[in-house]
C-alpha cells in the first residue's frame, strides 16, 4: 500500500472502526481544545502517515508465521504504520483476551485460553530476527493465573536475551499487588519495568474497573523496593475528563515511588462502544506537561497527541527526546 495521511480517527486506529454508511453525515459533539477552540473535526495533528513498506510486510510475516500477538494491533494503535515500517513491535504474550475490562483498551475481555510453554521461544525467535536492540513486552492482564502470568513473563524476557542480547522492556499489569509476582518479573532482569496508571484516581471506576490506583503505585514502589536499579516508568492519558490539577497530581505522585519515566498521550476511542473522547488536547499542552515532569526529575519524558508507552521506547529508555 502506498503511504498515506489518514485521521487516527475517532476509532483509534486508521484501519479500524466502522464507518457510517455511504451518504449519512457524521455527527459529532463540540469538542473543547486546550479549553479555549471549540472543533467539530479531529484535529490535523491527529492525522497520521499510514505506509505498508518492505519492513512492515516483512515484521507482520514473521508475527504471522509465529502465531504472536502485538499490541500494535490488538489495541488499534495509531503508530503503527509508522513503527512496523521502522521494524518496531510491541509483542503481547499470554493470549489476546484480558480478564479486566478496562473502558478504553480494545484487547478482547473474557476468559483466557491455556499459556504456550512455546511463547518464550517464539518472541525470543522473533527478537532476533527482526535484529531486535531492545523489546517492548506486554501482557494481557491474567487475573486466573496464581501469580498473574509473571513467570511466563519472566521466561519470555529471559529467553530473548539469552537469544539476541536485547534490552527488554516489560510492560506489566498489576500482578494484583503481589509482591511476590513483582520479584519474579524482575528476577528476569528487564532493562525497565513499566506500568501504566493511564488516567487520574478519580476516573478509575469508569476507565480502569477492576483496578485500583494505589495498587498501581504500589507495583511502581515496589519494584524500587526489590531492585533499586531497574527503571521504571508509567503512561498518562489525556482527554479523559481528567482536570490539570489531577493530572499534576499523579505525576507527583509517580515520582514519589520513584518512577524514572513518564509517557503522556491522547486517549483515542478504539470503537464507538468505548469511553468517548472529552477532549483533544492541543499539542503545546503536551509540551508545558512534558516540561513540567522534566522539572519534577522524571529522568525520561515522551508527550505528544500520539506518544503511546512504546513508543520509540528505546530512544526514551536512552534518555532521547520523543514526542509526536
Ligand atoms: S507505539 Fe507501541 S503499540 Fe503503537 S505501534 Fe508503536 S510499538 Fe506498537
Amino acid at each position: 500500500m502506498a503511504d498515506e495521511i489518514r485521521d487516527a480517527n475517532a476509532h483509534g486506529d486508521a484501519h479500524a472502526g466502522p464507518r457510517p454508511p455511504a451518504g449519512e453525515a457524521v455527527r459529532k459533539p463540540p469538542i473543547r481544545v486546550g479549553g479555549a477552540v471549540t472543533i467539530e473535526r479531529k484535529p490535523d495533528w491527529l492525522k497520521v502517515r499510514w505506509g505498508a513498506g518492505e519492513t512492515f510486510n516483512r515484521l507482520e510475516a514473521e508475527l504471522r508465521s509465529h502465531a504472536l500477538h502485538t499490541v500494535c494491533e490488538e489495541a488499534l494503535c495509531p503508530n503503527r504504520g509508522e513503527c512496523w515500517e521502522r521494524g518496531v513491535a510491541t509483542v503481547l504474550i499470554m493470549g489476546d483476551v484480558c480478564t479486566r475490562r478496562c473502558g478504553f483498551c480494545a484487547i478482547g475481555k473474557g476468559r483466557p485460553g491455556a499459556l504456550d510453554p512455546l511463547e518464550p521461544l517464539h518472541v525470543a525467535e522473533t527478537a532476533e530476527i527482526l535484529r531486535a536492540r531492545y523489546l517492548v513486552i506486554t501482557s494481557v492482564d491474567r487475573d486466573d493465573l496464581p501469580d498473574g502470568g509473571a513467570a511466563h513473563f519472566g521466561a519470555c524476557i529471559r529467553a530473548v536475551r539469552a537469544r539476541t542480547g536485547a534490552d527488554v522492556e516489560a510492560l506489566i499489569p498489576d500482578f494484583k499487588g503481589s509482591r511476590s509476582s513483582v520479584q519474579t518479573l524482575l528476577a528476569a532482569r528487564p532493562a525497565c519495568l513499566a506500568h501504566n496508571v493511564e488516567t487520574i484516581p478519580e476516573l478509575y471506576r469508569t476507565v480502569r474497573p477492576g483496578s485500583f490506583y494505589e495498587r498501581s503505585l504500589s507495583v511502581l514502589r515496589l519494584s524500587k523496593e526489590i531492585s533499586p536499579e531497574t527503571a521504571t516508568k508509567s503512561n498518562l492519558m489525556l482527554g479523559l475528563g481528567e482536570t490539570r490539577e489531577g493530572v499534576l497530581r499523579v505525576m507527583r505522585d509517580l515520582r514519589e515511588v520513584g518512577c524514572d519515566g513518564l509517557t503522556i498521550g491522547q486517549y483515542l476511542a478504539p470503537t464507538r462502544g468505548h469511553l468517548p473522547v472529552k477532549e483533544y488536547v492541543h499539542p503545546r499542552v503536551f509540551e508545558e506537561l512534558g516540561d513540567t515532569a522534566r522539572s519534577m526529575g522524571f529522568s525520561f519524558v515522551a508527550s505528544g497527541p500520539l506518544v503511546r508507552s512504546s513508543y520509540k521506547a528505546d530512544e526514551q529508555f536512552h534518555g532521547q527526546r520523543v514526542g509526536v
